[in-house]
């Protein structure tokens, strides 16, 4: 239900099909960061079709609670009684035991009926009421729904009042667990205080956020959040920690901002540098490779490809072009990178796959199920490979490694080909 069809489309032979949904409801993204918060209890100004649908997602993100949401079939719709119903579910919400935040994710159905935010209460028994509106039809991916939840958040419960803790980082994005842990030890050793993250888990950290001495988004889609942050004078450090180039400079960016030490600083990116291009040198990677999916990081994870020896000519994503990945974007486009696609289509993927016949793709499921197709083998990207550290030379020991295994097994693909083509 991502993709309204014109009545008056005619499909031509000349053109790919482009009228399938690209992408899972954007409402994934936002129920993801909202339900993980700890005291908050997410209400859902939806119909009851799409509840039905969403409610599986609380359980497999394991948020261990159910979204509340008003009973809103076709007769309720047709009696206006959205804000009702919505006002009736918040007042179950703060109920709840521990209930400190209540967001009120307003999908399609209420956002075309009409869900005025002034009607909503701001506060409930002490809990703050924040309306996240992430309607399909407006926000086109679920990873730009997640930015949308979070700054929702931040404008509401951000307290940029008060002394700048000037030697702590903001990391932005959702990442392996492993990561911020990696990233902090390594940013400590430089002599930054404090890091947090968001999306998170702790509403506190949301207040707190305001007065960080430096905002390091590691996504580049956190666009209105970025802006609540400039709005708030929080200086943004450019670059991801990413590859060895990459993780370099965003060191060095980092120590620059905060005015720390720059001899540790050096020390500490040299070290990085070092253990990145060693582990390179020993596990390099060859081959053609294609980077599709609807993650949101796919440029990052083509340019640590780039830089351990692959070839990429191609890479899509589901989210709008940013700003913030123009630098990768540039980088790997100097490094014979051919296309690089925004809002792409499966429809524009499968056509990079007859054109470029990689040696491997990183993909989504429907992708990747038409690669293996061919024999060529393919993973699925968000399972897979984003369930598993990613930045720094830890993180690129663990990503590269484990691209390295896959397309080693090349052989067991084409057999897999060969044996079901006999039958
Ligand atoms: S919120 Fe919109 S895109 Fe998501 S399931 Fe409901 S109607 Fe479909």
């Amino acid at each position: 239900m991502t993709e309204s069809i014109p009545v008056n489309v005619v499909q031509s032979d000349a053109k790919p099909c482009q009228l399938h949904p690209q992408s899972m409801c954007p409402a994934f993204g936002s129920l993801r960061v909202l339900t993980r918060i700890e005291g908050a209890h997410p209400v859902m100004a939806t119909d009851t079709g799409c509840l039905y649908g969403l409610t599986f997602v609380t359980h497999f993100y394991g948020a261990r609670k159910s979204i509340l949401a008003p009973q809103l079939g076709t007769a309720e719709l047709m009696a206006g009684e959205v804000v009702e119903g919505t006002r009736a579910a918040i007042e179950v919400a703060a109920k709840e035991p521990g209930c400190e935040l209540i967001p009120v994710i307003s999908l399609c159905v209420a956002e075309t009926a009409g869900l005025p935010e002034e009607m909503l209460p701001t506060q409930v028994n002490g809990a703050e009421v924040v309306l996240v509106r992430v309607p399909a039809y407006a926000i086109h991916s679920h990873p730009e729904a997640k930015d949308v939840a979070l700054a929702a958040l931040l404008r509401r419960l951000g307290q940029p009042e008060g002394e700048r803790e000037a030697k702590r980082v903001l990391l932005l994005g959702e990442v392996f667990p492993a990561d911020p842990l990696i990233i902090d030890a390594t940013l400590r050793r430089m002599g930054v205080e404090e890091t947090i993250i968001l999306p998170g888990r702790s509403i506190p950290d949301l207040r707190r956020a305001a007065r960080v001495g430096a905002l390091a988004p590691l996504h580049p889609f956190y666009k209105e959040t970025m802006a609540i942050f400039r709005e708030w004078g929080v200086p943004i450090v450019g670059g991801a920690p990413v590859g060895i180039s990459g993780s370099y400079a965003w060191l060095r960016a980092i120590g620059r901002l905060l005015k720390l030490d720059p001899k540790r600083v050096d020390e500490v990116a040299e070290q990085e540098r070092a253990q990145a291009e060693a582990m390179v040198q020993a596990q390099p990677l060859s081959g053609r490779i294609l980077v599709t999916g609807y993650e949101g990081t796919e440029v990052a994870y083509a340019r640590l490809l780039v830089e351990a020896g692959a070839e990429v000519p191609y890479v899509s994503t589901s989210i709008a072009q940013e700003p913030l990945a123009l630098p990768d974007e540039m980088w790997l486009r100097s490094r014979g990178t051919k296309e690089i696609v925004y809002r792409k289509s499966l429809e524009e993927d499968v056509a990079a796959l007859d054109k470029y016949a990689p040696d491997f793709v990183l993909g989504t499921t429907p992708f990747c199920a038409i690669a293996k197709e061919r024999g060529i083998p393919a993973m699925y990207f968000t399972n897979q490979l984003a369930s598993r550290p990613f930045f720094l030379s830890g993180g690129m020991a663990a990503t590269l490694g484990f691209i390295r295994q896959t397309m080693g097994r090349h052989e067991r693909y084409t057999w897999m080909e060969e044996f079901f083509a006999d039958g």
